[in-house]
């Protein structure tokens, strides 16, 4: 497939996303740039990706009939999940009749619950991991703990961004660890992974892409995370030769066996050398968008060239540069962002609004990108930029 026709025509290329958040938009934006034509669903209508997506579609996606029947309507040539929470069984048989999902249906069911994605992991290809347990009920959960250890992580194995995520310090910790886990799942109440916990020096998520011209990687990026949810990035993370090879040679062991085209987004705690795998997103990551200054590719551009099944001969690196994720608070339709005129003072600073038209508790509203020499100075402008915006909650 390397021609690509006048949208709504028979030669377009039509694609069809599953999830239309910040990282949707800026694939659909890509997506556009190739001239393919792009419908962006999601469970809220006005999501940040439908607003520059040819057509928006408003469905439950984890409702197996509705996921089929706007598939099976629409005729996509690229099936393109942006979220975890889908019915993805029905992709699995969707792809059997021969739907094109990114990056394979299977990449899709496995990462959407923490256990298939662990297991395949640390059970089939061998790839070290913090030690772990699955439980579904109290009694079985406490089993877990003790096996495992303390401390130890407490999450859902449905869930995304830290929701019904704890850390279990003392034994005091272990009923209120259960009772956050069960109330912050995806799919509401249900099973858990009890994770050992890795002191790790730093985490970082190696971006992996998957296309015709083979396996590349983008520089690995650091990053910070807040009660599960990023906050800063950067790139690229110093790591030794020895460390990186390792996470470059586990970084191409699971993204063979989800196969596919597509960008992946590798998330590996760092000890010294040693490198253990946490989990892996079969799509562009949130750490990932400081690509939208760093790379002549960003991780978004780099996803729909591959998916389309075209080359990406190299990933040009820029140098070193940070993001840091706008994150408000409050319980409204209308927010301003104020102050931008200093917000974009300084040289070597971007920002992107997500558009995303209401917040209900905590939400990512947009994003600070820097550029620099160092990557510290990088980080010091992104965090420089951040204090003087005024997000105004009405
Ligand atoms: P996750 O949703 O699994 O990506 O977890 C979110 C963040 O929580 C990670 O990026 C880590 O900062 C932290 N975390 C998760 N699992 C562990 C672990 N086993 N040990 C230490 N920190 C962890």
């Amino acid at each position: 497939m390397s021609k690509i026709g006048s949208k709504h025509t028979p030669s377009a290329r039509k694609a069809m996303l599953l999830g239309s958040g910040e990282l949707g938009k800026e694939v659909v934006i890509e997506l556009q740039r190739m001239g393919v034509e792009v419908v962006a669903a999601d469970r809220y209508a006005d999501a940040p990706a439908q607003q520059v997506a040819d057509k928006a579609l408003v469905f439950n996606m984890l409702d197996p009939e509705a996921l089929r029947e706007n598939i099976v309507r629409e005729k996509p040539d690229h099936v393109i999940p942006e979220v975890e929470a889908i019915a993805t069984p029905e992709l699995v048989k969707l792809e059997q009749e021969g739907y094109h999902i990114t990056p394979t249906a299977n990449a899709a069911l496995l990462t959407m619950n923490r256990e298939g994605i662990r297991r395949l992991a640390a059970e089939e290809l061998g790839l070290t991991t913090s030690p772990y347990r699955f439980a579904s009920g109290y009694d079985e959960f406490c089993e877990a703990v003790k096996a495992v250890g303390i401390p130890c992580v407490v999450k859902p194995v449905m869930s995304s961004s830290g929701h019904g995520q704890s850390v279990v310090k003392t034994e005091e910790d272990i009923p209120k660890a259960w009772q956050i886990a069960q109330e912050g799942g995806r799919a509401g109440a249900g099973r858990v992974i009890v994770e050992g916990f890795v002191n790790f020096d730093y985490e970082i998520t190696l971006l992996t892409v998957r296309s015709v011209s083979g396996t590349a990687f983008c520089e690995p990026i650091g990053h910070i995370q807040v009660d599960g949810d990023y906050r800063q990035s950067w790139q690229p993370q110093p790591m030794s030769e020895a460390a990186i090879e390792a996470a470059r040679d586990m970084a191409r062991k699971i993204t063979d066996a989800l196969g596919g085209y597509g960008i992946f987004g590798v998330e590996l705690f760092v000890k010294g050398d040693q490198v253990i795998f946490s989990e892996v997103s079969p799509r562009p990551h949130d750490t990932g968008m400081v690509t939208m200054i760093s790379q002549d590719l960003s991780e978004f551009a780099l996803h729909a060239r591959a998916l389309l099944g075209l080359p990406v001969p190299s990933i040009r690196f820029y140098g070193p540069s940070a993001s840091r994720a706008i994150v408000v608070e409050g319980d409204t339709r209308e927010i301003e962002m104020d102050n931008l005129d200093k917000v974009l003072e300084e040289p070597g600073v971007q920002m992107r609004i997500f558009g995303k038209p209401e917040i209900k508790g905590h939400r990512r509203m947009g994003v600070i990108l820097a550029t620099a020499d160092t990557v510290e100075e990088a980080r010091d402008k992104a965090e420089r930029a951040y204090a003087k915006l005024a997000v105004k909650v009405k």
